[in-house]
C-alpha cells in the first residue's frame, strides 16, 4: 500500500517535472515571438539560438569608428568595407560617447557577420555579412549584390518587448516628488505631462491633493528593463476636476491623445511655452517665482521663472514676425502669428533660434530664457494677443481639436474601453 503511494507520487513528480522542464525552452521562444511584432523572422532566430558571439564595445571619450573596430581586432580592411557599404544608410563616424557598438560572430566560423548600432531609443543599425543572410533575405539584398556590396546596411526599430504598468499617485509637492514617492521612472511623469501638455500647465496648475492614474508601455530588452514607452491612456484630477487622455491611432497621419468623447486633446496652444521637464527640474533649486496675468496691476502677460539657456518653445503653428531688440522693455523679443486672430510674444530671451518670416511648429524651440531689457532675474515673459488685445493665455478656452470619423467610433470605443475601468 505504502509502495504505491510513493510510485503514484513519484509518477505525479516526473510529470511535473516534465512539465516544468520543456517550459524553460518556451520561455526564450516566447520572448521572440513577442519581438516579432517589430522586426524581421531572422532576428528573433537569432536571440533564440543566440549561440553566436557578440562582442560589446563601449564607446569612449575621443575614440573613433576605426580606433574602436582596431582595438577589438577587426582588420582595418574589413573595418573600412564595412564603413563604406553602410555609408549610404548610416554614417559612423557619427557614432555617440556612451553608446556601444556590437559585433557578432558566427558561432560556427567566428567570423564577423553582423555589426549593430543602436542610434537612439527608437532605431538600430544593423550591417550585416551578405554571405550569412537568410535565404529569402538574398534575394532582398540582390542590390547590394549588384553593387558588390559583401555587407547590408538597414535601419530596423529596436525589437524591445512591451510590458504594460499601471501607477497611481498624490500631487503632495510636486509632480516630480510625487514620481519619487511612489517609485515611478521620472521619464514616465514628462511622458504624462507631454500628454496633457494641451490640457494642463504643470507649472501654475497643480495643487496639493491632486491625483493622477496611468497606464503607459515599459520597455525591455533581454529581460532587462530599459525605458518607459508610450502612454495607453492617463488621468489627471487637478483641483478636483478630472481630466483623461487616451491614445489611439485614427489612421497614419491622425494619431495622438483624445478624450472620451474622441475629441484630439491636441488643440491650437500647448497651455506652456516652457515644457514641464524643464521647468521641474529636480535640481533647480530656490523658490521659482511666477507673476500671473494681472489687469489691475498691469501685467497682462505670464511669467515663467526658469534658468538662463532654458528653451522656450512655440505654443501653435505659425510664422515669426519679430525676432530682434525690443526697445519697449521686452529684451530679446519673438513674435509669432498664428492666424488672423491669435498671435504670441516671448520676452527676454537670452538668445533666438528663429528668424523673421520663418514657419514654425507648434512645440518647436524658437529661442532660450534670459533676462535681457527690463527684467530683474531670468525668465520668460509670455504674452498672448487675440485680435489686437492681450488675453490671458490660461483662460482662452479654444475648440477641441478634430474628432474620431463615424466610421471609426466602434474602434475608438473599443480601445479605449479597457482602459477607461482601470483609470478609475
Ligand atoms: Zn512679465
Amino acid at each position: 500500500m505504502k509502495k504505491k503511494v510513493l510510485i503514484l507520487f513519484l509518477i505525479i513528480f516526473f510529470l511535473f517535472l516534465g512539465r516544468n522542464l520543456p517550459k524553460r525552452f518556451f520561455d526564450k521562444e516566447e520572448i521572440g515571438q513577442i519581438n516579432d511584432i517589430n522586426t524581421e523572422v531572422v532576428q528573433s532566430e537569432e536571440k533564440i539560438i543566440s549561440l553566436d558571439r557578440i562582442e560589446k564595445i563601449e564607446i569612449s571619450e575621443n575614440s573613433t569608428y576605426g580606433a574602436l573596430m582596431a582595438t577589438s581586432g577587426v582588420e582595418y580592411a574589413l573595418a573600412m568595407e564595412i564603413y563604406d557599404d553602410a555609408k549610404n544608410v548610416y554614417d559612423l563616424v557619427k557614432i555617440r560617447v556612451g553608446r556601444h557598438l556590437e559585433l557578432v560572430y558566427d558561432r560556427d566560423t567566428d567570423e564577423l557577420k553582423e555589426l549593430r548600432y543602436k542610434i537612439d531609443t527608437e532605431d538600430e543599425l544593423h550591417v550585416r555579412n551578405v554571405k550569412y543572410l537568410a535565404q529569402e533575405d538574398s534575394a532582398a539584398s540582390s542590390t547590394e549584390k549588384a553593387l558588390d556590396k559583401k555587407w547590408q546596411a538597414k535601419i530596423e526599430p529596436i525589437p524591445y518587448e512591451i510590458r504594460q504598468k499601471t501607477v497611481e499617485g498624490t500631487v503632495e509637492s510636486s509632480m516630480y516628488q510625487a514620481a519619487l514617492d511612489n517609485n515611478i521612472d521620472i521619464r514616465a511623469i514628462i511622458e504624462l505631462a507631454d500628454a496633457f501638455q494641451w490640457t494642463i500647465d504643470f507649472s501654475q496648475d497643480p495643487r496639493v491633493g491632486d491625483t493622477f492614474k496611468f497606464v503607459y508601455e515599459e520597455r525591455y530588452l533581454d529581460g532587462e528593463y530599459v525605458m518607459p514607452g508610450k502612454i495607453f491612456a492617463g488621468r489627471y484630477t487637478n483641483d478636483g476636476t478630472e481630466y483623461y487622455v487616451y491614445y489611439f491611432e485614427e489612421s497614419e497621419s491622425n494619431k495622438g491623445f483624445f478624450d472620451k468623447d474622441g475629441n484630439s486633446v491636441q488643440k491650437m496652444f500647448l497651455k506652456a511655452p516652457v515644457a514641464f521637464k524643464y521647468i521641474s527640474s529636480p535640481f533647480t533649486t530656490g523658490q521659482r517665482y511666477i507673476e500671473a496675468f494681472n489687469v489691475s496691476t498691469g501685467h497682462r502677460a505670464v511669467d515663467y521663472a526658469a534658468a538662463i539657456g532654458t528653451p522656450i518653445r512655440a505654443v501653435g503653428d505659425g510664422t515669426v514676425t519679430f525676432a530682434g531688440w525690443s526697445s519697449a522693455g521686452y529684451g530679446n523679443l519673438t513674435s509669432i502669428r498664428h492666424n488672423a486672430t491669435y498671435s504670441t510674444n516671448y520676452a527676454h530671451q537670452s538668445k533666438f533660434a528663429v528668424k523673421k518670416g520663418q514657419k514654425v511648429k507648434q512645440g518647436q524651440i524658437i529661442g532660450y530664457v534670459g533676462s535681457t531689457g527690463f527684467s530683474t532675474g531670468p525668465h520668460l515673459h509670455y504674452e498672448m494677443v487675440k485680435n489686437g488685445a492681450k488675453v490671458n493665455p490660461l483662460r482662452e478656452v479654444l475648440p477641441p481639436g478634430e474628432p474620431i470619423k463615424t466610421e471609426n467610433r466602434g474602434r475608438f470605443e473599443e480601445v479605449i474601453g479597457k482602459w477607461v475601468g482601470e483609470l478609475k
